[in-house]
């Protein structure tokens, strides 16, 4: 009984320490360099992912041979060894670790009712820069949601769509959904796109929620009007890159995770494809400008994919894995070492740092940020 009731303080002292307590004090050196911050997100997408891709299409991946530093993220979330996205997303977006289910609240407040953990996303729309969410996925998949609301469950699809047609984020495209309309986009200011001619079109400062055709978009797919996903990188990049105080922008390839729940190697392996032509693009962009911080990486693995004696790759399973992911950085000598194992929860933790330069206040209440 003691030692039951001990053991259940401790893992109170630890919930509170990782969820208001531990702080990162990133090097600062090179932050004021930093003006843009991309964080890529594979979901599901592990090590072995990318291996398979590049022995079954004979091809290096740009984001192994265009990256600079090639590290790993732990994923464990706040409530079990194995994350499901809408705790990963949270963690990669707030630097918490909550319960899986829950998107951008703290463990321990599912209910929003004292506080919200203030995301990467807010940061940057704090300090006065554009912002943009890009994802293969509906935009109310976990993923996406994690780094535009608060909600205690990632399956309230309505009440996430609520919350991003009414926030500031400059523009969140992704795969046409049924709780999307276009009267509700434009009734809130935005520009309601669907095709790539009009996301083309767009000026910056101007708002947009976009619905595009999904397959054609993780495929990497000719279809007419219809964009790809390294088609809006490219978009994304123009219409935010027009802000003089820089941007953040969270890109998701959503579909390694999506095809490794069905063991669908093959569906999985085009998604890394397609997934790594936006990084080409998006590294593109970096070289050329020189102050963007890229950091590749996933929310967990999916498909607990593994090399046989045969040297070909298997799905062992149709869920998610506690394996460790890649963190593959571009822009910073400091952000993490070759070969080095940091926690999900640190990534956007240091990004914030190096974005804002002051290492002092994120993680952090939402409120933290409406007071300054
Ligand atoms: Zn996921």
């Amino acid at each position: 009984m003691f030692t039951k009731i001990v053991i259940s303080i401790m893992s109170f002292v630890i919930m509170f320490a990782t969820t208001f307590g531990l702080k990162f004090v990133a090097p600062m050196d090179e932050a004021e360099e930093i003006k843009n911050v991309i964080i890529m997100i594979g979901d599901g997408m592990g090590f072995n992912h990318l291996y398979a891709t590049q022995d079954k299409y004979g091809v290096e991946l740009q984001m192994i041979t265009r990256t600079e530093y090639h590290g790993e993220s732990k994923t464990r979330s706040g409530s079990s060894l194995v994350t499901d996205s809408a705790a990963g997303a949270t963690a990669l977006a707030t630097g918490h670790r909550t319960i899986n289910g829950y998107v951008g609240v703290y463990p321990t407040d599912p209910l929003s009712v004292i506080a919200n953990p203030s995301s990467i996303t807010e940061v940057a729309m704090k300090y006065g820069k554009s912002t943009g969410i890009v994802t293969s996925d509906s935009i109310m998949g976990a993923t996406p949601a994690g780094f535009s609301v608060h909600v205690r469950d990632r399956d309230l699809a309505d009440k996430i769509f609520a919350q991003q047609v009414v926030s500031d984020i400059d523009l969140i495209w992704g795969a046409v959904a049924g709780e999307v309309t276009e009267a509700e986009v434009v009734e809130n200011g935005k520009v309601f796109v669907d095709n790539l001619s009009e996301v083309q079109a767009l000026e910056p400062g101007q708002k947009s929620i976009g619905q595009f055709h999904s397959d054609t978009m993780w495929r990497g797919l000719d279809n007419g009007d219809q964009p790809t996903l390294s088609e809006l990188a490219v978009e994304a990049l123009d219409l935010l890159n027009a802000d003089e105080d820089g941007f953040f922008l969270m890109l998701e390839g959503a579909h390694i995770d999506k095809r490794s729940h069905d063991q669908d190697g093959n569906g999985a392996m085009e998604a890394v494809l397609e997934f790594d032509k936006a990084i080409g693009k998006v590294l593109d962009f970096a070289e050329e400008d020189g102050n963007t911080l890229v950091i590749i990486t996933a929310d967990h693995e999916t498909g607990f994919v593994t090399k046989q004696n045969d040297g070909s790759y298997k799905w062992l399973i149709g869920g998610h894995s506690g394996a460790n992911v890649p963190c593959f950085v571009y822009g910073s000598d400091t952000f993490i070492e070759e070969g080095e194992a940091i926690d999900n929860i640190d990534i956007p933790t240091m990004a914030v740092a190096y974005m804002t330069n002051n290492d002092q206040y994120f993680p952090c209440p939402i409120v933290y940020l409406e007071q300054e």
